[in-house]
């Protein structure tokens, strides 16, 4: 091979070689740039999913980052408080917490700063939020710390649980309340009962007192009358009642025709007085079904609520004796128990 050949193939394989590079490069170009791409698309069906899953769960969100003061609520959680734009909540914590229920801030503010001070703890709290219309929104409130040297971000999720609230509210109203007459039950009365007790025990010199009511001769109004306007009486007693006591004290339906009133701050003579004031009203009052008027009458037992006795079931004893004398006695009266003698 003479010179110039040489030089043509040295020349060729230089410039293959150099192909090959080129080609090399733009390949491997090429899939940095899909790589790059792809890893940019799974990001945003990421972002889109989540999206998604947050519209599906129904879940808006907030994040505060608390070294700047800047709180954001997103677009779903404003829709939830009837707001159009993050000016109508400000954008400060602050703003938020003036939008919380007043009873429920201290709660969501402890929770908040416990939270700050151990974040490995799940943040999760249930509170009311004002609505733009006025009502209380109740929220599931769970949230999560973003940490790190140059940032303190709290990211939290919102779901609306306010029907469930409601149930719940609903239940635990049936569950202390007579669908007769709409007073509190036995168990409720029992509850507030035996409270009013240990407060008593605490500070003695508030006194309370017991009284028991038992309409007379009901089986007789019942027989006489039938159960519709029975149920009547009972309602129309039960309506005098509420308008009786004050908004301290507590009416109950114990039994049938039995009725059990808390007196706060009263002596037993003051409790004997109100009972015999009422049951003078009761006396004097008739009762219209259909078209009957019906008249009928009480018998009233009344007890102090007396620190000295053992405990509040003979505090009822107490007044159920006294009731028992007042039948006795020959009914329509008000009868007091012996106070506690040492
Ligand atoms: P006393 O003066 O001694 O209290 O006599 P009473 O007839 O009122 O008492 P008794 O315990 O003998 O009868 C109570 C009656 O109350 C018997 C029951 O049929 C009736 N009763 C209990 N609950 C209800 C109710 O929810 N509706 C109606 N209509 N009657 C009821
Ligand atoms: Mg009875
Ligand atoms: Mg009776």
């Amino acid at each position: 091979m003479n010179g110039p050949t040489i030089w043509l193939m040295v020349s060729l394989l230089a410039n293959i070689g150099m192909a090959v590079a080129l080609w090399r490069f733009v390949r491997t170009n090429r899939q940095r740039r899909d790589e790059l791409k792809h890893r940019q698309q799974a990001q945003i069906d990421d972002k889109e999913r989540i999206a998604i899953a947050l519209e599906g769960a129904r879940l808006g969100f907030w994040e505060w980052d608390i070294a700047t003061d800047s709180f954001r609520l997103s677009a779903r959680s404003l829709a939830m408080f009837g707001l159009t734009s993050d000016e109508e909540v400000g954008a400060t914590h602050a703003a938020w917490q003036a939008r919380i229920h007043p009873e429920d801030l201290p709660v969501v503010l402890a929770k908040v700063r416990a939270y700050q001070e151990n974040p490995s703890e799940q943040l999760e709290c249930e509170y009311r939020v004002r609505h733009r219309s006025g009502v209380w929104i109740w929220v599931l409130d769970r949230g999560r710390w973003l940490g790190d040297a140059g940032r303190q971000l709290i990211v939290s999720t919102l779901l609306d649980i306010s029907s469930r609230k409601e149930m719940e509210q609903q239940l635990l109203r049936m569950a202390i309340t007579d669908p007769l007459t709409g007073l509190s039950n036995r168990r409720a009365f029992n509850e507030r009962l035996q409270l009013e007790w240990e407060r008593l025990k605490r500070s003695p010199e508030i006194q309370a007192a017991l009284v028991l009511c038992d309409i007379d001769h009901f089986k007789r109004i019942n027989d006489t009358y039938g159960h519709g306007c029975s149920d009547e009486v009972l309602k129309h007693f039960a309506s005098r009642l509420r308008e009786h006591v004050r908004a301290t004290d507590m009416a109950a339906r114990i039994g049938g025709e039995e009725f059990a009133v808390l007196l706060e701050a009263a002596s037993i003579e003051d409790a004997q007085v109100w009972a015999e004031r009422f049951r003078q009203d009761t006396a004097a009052t008739a009762v219209v079904c259909g078209e009957v008027s019906i008249s009928y009458s009480a018998s009233m037992g009344v007890a102090l609520l007396d620190p000295r006795l053992h405990s509040v079931e003979q505090v009822m004893q107490q007044a159920d004796s006294a009731l028992y004398q007042a039948k006795r006695q020959g009914r329509n009266q008000v009868v007091g128990a012996q106070v506690f003698q040492n």
